[in-house]
């Protein structure tokens, strides 16, 4: 996408992001700073989380960073609730919200996967994103205008053989956004999904071990679609999946 945001698009915003401590997280997080968010940051290794917030309140010393460890696999309603709740108390809205962690898991057929790596990727990439929405939307719904933002993936949109839970994961992640963004369609609340195609991620490299990483967008150049949806200038943008790549090879992760 050929979006070139204006400086201040993202000031005086407060976003959330998962999987905020690698790939594609960690560069929206980078990006939507440098744009003049505020952020809470989502990941599982603290201490990648605690180095990118040092990074991002050494450069831009006004904004907020905070860190969430949190590992999705475990995460319950009412610890969800009570993550909000320590939001609440800290700002008055929440202006978007970017599901983006999720779990890969063995590439096999679906007759060989075993069904406890099945539950972890749907925990990850279906339950806690549905849990994490149902604790924040509240506060996205405070905002005067806001965002709410899954990642999908081009297997949850053709099914392919051996991407099992992953796939059927996306699947769902997409059903999900178009039920919210048909619910909340009369609201300021805008519900889109992204597929970010092939980009040049730890998971990308588990997914394709062989495959030669330079031929990959980095997840530094996929970002002005990020930022469009996370900016007032898609507030008219309402349950879509768009795709961070169209004219490319469909990527696969
Ligand atoms: P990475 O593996 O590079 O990063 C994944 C992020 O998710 C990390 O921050 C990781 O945290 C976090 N995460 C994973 N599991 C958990 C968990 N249980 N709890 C909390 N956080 C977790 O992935 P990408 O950046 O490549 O992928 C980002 C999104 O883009 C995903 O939704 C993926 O499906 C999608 N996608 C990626 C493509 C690609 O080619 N890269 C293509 C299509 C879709 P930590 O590092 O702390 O473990």
């Amino acid at each position: 996408m050929h979006y070139i945001a204006p400086t201040n698009l993202l000031k005086d915003k407060t976003l959330f992001i998962t999987g905020a401590s690698d790939g594609i997280g960690q560069q929206a997080a980078l990006s939507y700073a440098q744009y003049g968010a505020s952020l809470y940051l989502l990941g599982r290794r603290e201490e990648k989380l605690q180095q990118l917030s040092q990074q991002l309140q050494h450069h831009y010393p006004q904004q907020r960073f905070v860190i969430l460890p949190c590992d999705l696999l475990t995460l319950t309603p009412s610890q969800a609730q009570q993550l909000a709740q320590h939001i609440q108390q800290q700002v008055t809205h929440l202006d978007g919200l970017l599901h983006n962690a999720s779990l890969l898991g063995q590439r096999q057929p679906m007759a060989e996967q075993p069904f406890s790596q099945w539950r972890e990727v749907m925990q990850v990439n279906v339950d806690a994103a549905f849990i994490l929405t149902q604790a924040l939307l509240p506060l996205l719904l405070k905002a005067p205008r806001s965002a709410l933002l899954f990642t999908s993936s081009s297997v949850g949109q053709q099914g392919r053989a051996s991407w099992g839970a992953y796939a059927v994961s996306k699947f769902a992640t997409e059903g999900m956004m178009q039920v919210l963004a048909q619910e909340y369609q009369a609201t300021p609340l805008r519900v889109n999904a992204i597929n970010p195609g092939g980009t040049r991620t730890a998971m990308r490299r588990s997914a394709f071990p062989d495959e030669d990483a330079n031929q990959l967008l980095t997840p530094a150049q996929i970002m002005p679609l990020y930022l469009y949806l996370m900016g007032d200038d898609s507030s008219n943008e309402n349950g879509r999946c768009f795709n961070a790549q169209p004219n490319r090879r469909p990527g696969s992760a």
